[in-house]
């Protein structure tokens, strides 16, 4: 399969081709030719699949070949997305992509000044990025306007129900022309996104790139337990003992993401780190020396989780495990891409046994455990088998439910690799209908 086969035009192909995309991904597949037709899409695909080029190349196509000029304060195509990292992300690849093409695209987010935003604007933006929460500043102040818009990607729907963004949404899709094309993009099929997907989408084409809640086969994944108290120093052995270059670490919280920071410092090693609590440009900036290797370890909290676009990361650790499990599937997404292997280490204690027995029985398979011989806990984490369930009586030492050192990671789970022959996406029609309205979305119901 060519991307030309698949209808888009000669300057997009160029582009693509300098970027040296010799052939469509899975989801491309699908998605391209139907969003060119101006198909509404749910498609179930996760970071790495090559989503972000599936809508935006059909998207500035249209927005191109339809040449309509967009007016003061307008927007022709919306792309709302969870957070600011993912906004910008997402903005850079609709740049790259839209190179010589005679449109304007933009990213609006919270944490920065709006007055550049609105300035931004005033011209009118052909596609325009943005997270809820400052896209509806920017419309309650008229900043921006919607009677123009034809299109609305939403961009990891689930995560976004996620950090409580749904009331923003509701709020945004009233505001919306009721007569538009609509592409809608998450990682998981909660009932909630169902229901969503049955009020806002008309008989789209669904596309499934990996299964539901699986993680990628490409990445070797153990994890090492460890009493809470001593993860950071955990952390420290293993670089320095198994040589580790550029680490992606997560921890739960801000504090926690800082303390490992300060204490890698401290220790002459290069680090930085992403959460909440710190200004957009650091976390920008943070990032951006990650990419360019400048520095060694990135310690992150979930806000950073989803969207990074690293190449190549060979190595991304848990310090902790996170809180919804479907969050591990994203963490270590970061890893194992376009077709590159990677490994995925969790440090666990045994307050997280029952956050690890929510992976396990998420991703379908047990992790392999290693003992590090000088960390053996004193608070041992219980044995997990298979289906979630935690065996009460934590087993003996040397007992390991999966021998060795970890490094077969053997549970067969999923498919989320492109690059895996095997990996036909699996497209069918939906329709609409009772089934899919499940009502389980909160906020006022809207009309049509
Ligand atoms: P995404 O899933 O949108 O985050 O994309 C993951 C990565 O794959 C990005 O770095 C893209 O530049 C890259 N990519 C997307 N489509 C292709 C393709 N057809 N061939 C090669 N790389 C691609």
């Amino acid at each position: 399969m060519t991307f030309a086969a698949l209808g888009l035009i000669e300057p997009l192909q160029r582009t693509l081709a300098t970027l040296g995309y010799q052939k469509p991904t899975p989801v491309q597949t699908e998605a391209i030719p139907a969003v060119l037709k101006g198909r509404d899409l749910m498609a179930a695909a996760q970071t790495g699949t090559g989503k972000t080029a599936a809508f935006a190349l059909p998207l500035l196509q249209r927005l191109t070949l339809q040449g309509a000029k967009v007016a003061s304060n307008s927007v022709r195509a919306l792309v709302v997305v969870p957070t600011r990292e993912l906004a910008e992300q997402v903005q850079q690849s609709v740049q790259t992509y839209a190179e010589g093409l005679p449109l304007r695209s933009y990213a609006v987010y919270g944490g920065v000044s709006i007055n550049p935003q609105m300035m931004a604007l005033r011209k009118g933006i052909d596609l325009l990025v943005a997270t809820p929460g400052r896209l509806l500043d920017l419309y309650r102040q008229n900043a921006v306007r919607f009677d123009q818009l034809e299109t609305l990607v939403l961009d990891e729907a689930d995560r976004m129900l996620d950090l409580g963004f749904a009331r923003e949404l509701d709020e945004l899709f009233s505001a919306l022309p009721k007569k538009r094309q609509t592409l809608l993009f998450s990682a998981t099929f909660s009932d909630v996104i169902r229901a969503m997907a049955g009020e806002l989408l008309r008989e789209p084409l669904s596309v499934e790139v990996s299964p539901r809640n699986a993680a990628a086969k490409s990445v070797r994944q153990w994890l090492v337990t460890v009493d809470k108290k001593r993860k950071s120093e955990l952390f420290l052995h293993l670089l320095a003992e198994r040589r580790w270059g550029q680490v992606l670490v997560f921890g739960k919280t801000r504090k926690g993401v800082d303390e490992l920071e300060s204490l890698l410092r401290q220790q002459g090693i290069s680090a930085d780190s992403i959460h909440g609590d710190k200004p957009q440009p650091a976390r920008l900036r943070a990032l951006e020396r990650f990419k360019a290797g400048e520095v060694q370890v990135l310690v992150a909290t979930d806000v950073a989780a989803r969207g990074l676009d690293i190449h190549d990361l060979p190595l991304v650790v848990n310090l902790d495990l996170p809180i919804v499990a479907e969050d591990y599937v994203h963490r270590i997404g970061r890893t194992g891409r376009a077709g590159a292997t990677g490994e995925a280490v969790s440090l666990v204690c045994a307050d997280e046994v029952e956050q690890l027995a929510a992976i396990e029985s998420m991703i379908r398979q047990v992790l392999p455990r290693h003992d590090e011989p000088d960390f053996i806990p004193d608070h041992r984490v219980p044995q997990t088998v298979l289906g979630g369930q935690i065996l009460k009586k934590p087993k003996k030492p040397k007992q390991k439910l999966v021998p060795g050192s970890g490094a077969g990671a053997k549970g067969k789970v999923h498919l989320g690799n492109w690059f895996d022959g095997d990996d036909k996406p699996r497209v069918k029609a939906v329709r609409k209908g009772p089934g899919f309205a499940g009502g389980a979305r909160k906020g006022p119901k809207k009309p049509g």
